[in-house]
């Protein structure tokens, strides 16, 4: 498949931004303050073809900055809206999105998954009990070591999650 999604990353660099607005603009998510006319160009541009649910969906998904959300949360805010869409039309919307770029799946265990509308590089902590999930936003976390991949294969990503317990 040929490489369609735009550079997010870009969009969202947060390096020349100073302390006091870096949790607020690591919690943004690219696609937050798009007018309606720019998502469609955004979904056009990754090879999505913007249908009204399509779009319908972006809104509830980016409108609301860097979060985490599963299929069934989605769909029960799809509702909320009067959005009328059927869970296997958010699956699929939520899959092409990720393939496009315009989300990130994090997948906490075998049963959950989040997508992620901050598709930055980063890790997250995610606590077993309540099952909230969060960006981590400090650099505490670093990964040293990375393995040498198989032959003919390379370290695409490396996401981390740090499993949280109250004590
Ligand atoms: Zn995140």
């Amino acid at each position: 498949m040929a490489n369609l999604h735009f550079d997010v990353n870009s969009i969202s660099d947060t390096n020349e931004i100073n302390e006091a607005d870096k949790n607020m603009v690591e919690k943004q998510c690219p696609m937050q303050d798009l007018t309606r006319d720019e998502v469609i160009l955004y979904l056009r541009r990754s090879g999505l073809r913007p249908t009204r649910q399509r779009i319908a969906l972006s809104d509830l998904l980016f409108g609301k900055g860097g979060r985490h959300i599963t299929a069934e949360a989605l769909h029960e805010e799809a509702i909320l809206a009067k959005v009328p869409v059927s869970m296997a039309t958010i699956y699929n919307t939520l899959h092409h999105f990720t393939q496009a770029g315009l989300l990130r799946e994090v997948a906490v265990d075998g049963a959950k998954t989040y997508f992620d509308t901050n598709t930055s590089n980063h890790h997250h902590f995610y606590h077993e009990d309540t099952g909230h999930i969060y960006d981590i936003e400090t650099d505490e976390l670093q990964v040293v070591g990375i393995p040498t991949p198989p032959e003919g294969q390379e370290v695409w990503r490396i996401d981390v999650i740090v499993r949280l317990k109250d004590i």
